[in-house]
């Protein structure tokens, strides 16, 4: 049974017309005034998420000169960049907006990042049904300029934890405000709030200029992996990618063995069904995902051809979903979740000999049913 869950956006989001980042020395101070201490728990994971994954750090409870302030507003929003006239800069997470996802979202902001869909390029990638918004609420879909946007030559990526869902802020919410323009399949991987995706965590970096710190290591990342300034000898792998140095699929992320494999395809179709997540109709903190290596001979393509996805069904695949990686391993791929998405599910091919399935979910449980082989 598929469900929809309708869930909430930013819509109190306010811009700063300047952006600017924090301190030299890369520290933001936070102090937290929730009474809440489950809020707290999300709000100090979605901090280690940016902390352990670049240059940046946070002092929870430092001195009150310059801070983020993390609130319970109206909504979730934040300012964009260091706001530096304030002594307090808040930042709220509201009612709806407890969710590790959606408070590293806020934080992206705090740090200097505006939404994906406001990048000076976005025209060549979406296409912005304005019929379809609010008078009122437009300015949410404002587009920068070469002066105040600079997104340090990496590209477009649908499924930056920065983007909205195709239907953020729509009058009929059975009709997308977004469009992909480079393919439908990208509809749903729009709106992620599971987790910052590997251009997010590459930009970010790039914005503090965190990868001076590794520039003399000699640890090799492969996999167009790059050294983590937090340990020079670690690596940030491209999604679906792990090992030491990114040279191997991930393994799943509950420590299960089972969970994700390498599998080779042949010229006749193979079938396969997986599921990940449990029973219960909670959100958790942790992303469950695991990852599918479809291998064909070098030269050779894998086709797949898409029976079934499911069980819960949401507006960016919020709360899970299937993402295929068929080309460009380091931008976020097709990501999908709910069967009823689609009149007819997708056949898709690889542009190379590997294709990667990863499956995720941080409510209830997530499945996928395939068929596989390779082609010419
Ligand atoms: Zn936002």
């Amino acid at each position: 049974m598929a469900c929809k869950i309708p869930y909430f956006l930013n819509p109190y989001e306010k811009s700063v017309n300047f952006t600017n980042f924090w301190g030299s020395n890369k520290q933001l101070l936070s102090k937290k005034s929730f009474s809440d201490s489950t809020t707290a728990q999300k709000i100090r994971k979605a901090i280690k998420f940016w902390q352990d994954n670049t240059c940046i750090t946070f002092k929870e409870n430092g001195p009150d000169n310059h801070f983020l302030n993390f609130y319970k507003g109206s909504g979730c929003w934040s300012y964009i960049g260091n706001v530096s006239s304030f002594t307090q800069q808040d930042i709220s997470i509201g009612a709806g907006c407890e969710q590790v996802g959606i408070i590293e979202h806020e934080i992206g902001h705090a740090l200097g990042f505006f939404h994906t869909q406001s990048r000076v390029d976005r025209d060549s990638f979406v296409k912005i049904d304005t019929s379809n918004i609010d008078s009122e609420m437009l300015d949410n879909f404002d587009k920068e300029s070469p002066s105040t946007n600079d997104n340090f030559g990496l590209e477009y990526d649908y499924g930056s934890v920065m983007h909205y869902s195709e239907n953020a802020f729509a009058l009929d919410e059975n009709k997308p405000v977004m469009t992909s323009l480079t393919s439908k399949l990208y509809q749903k991987t729009m709106g992620n709030r599971v987790e910052p995706s590997f251009t997010d965590v590459l930009m970010m970096n790039k914005l503090y200029q965190c990868q001076d710190k590794c520039a003399s290591s000699t640890f090799k990342c492969n996999n167009q992996g790059f050294n983590n300034p937090s340990n020079c000898n670690k690596c940030v792998c491209p999604g679906g990618f792990g090992g030491e140095n990114c040279g191997y699929r991930k393994l799943a992320s509950n420590g299960s063995t089972t969970c994700g494999e390498n599998l080779q395809a042949s010229t006749e179709w193979k079938s396969l069904d997986r599921t990940v997540g449990n029973d219960r109709y909670e959100v958790t903190d942790e992303v469950s995902t695991c990852h599918w290596f479809l291998i064909a001979p070098v030269g050779k393509h894998i086709e797949i051809k898409v029976d079934y996805l499911g069980r819960i069904c949401s507006s960016g695949c919020f709360y899970g979903g299937t993402e295929f990686k068929l080309g460009n391993f380091t931008k976020t791929g097709y990501r999908m979740c709910c069967k009823a998405d689609y009149e007819n599910l997708p056949t898709m091919t690889s542009q190379n000999h590997l294709a990667i399935i990863s499956l995720y979910t941080i409510y209830y449980n997530q499945q996928f049913q395939i068929k596989y082989r390779y082609i010419d």
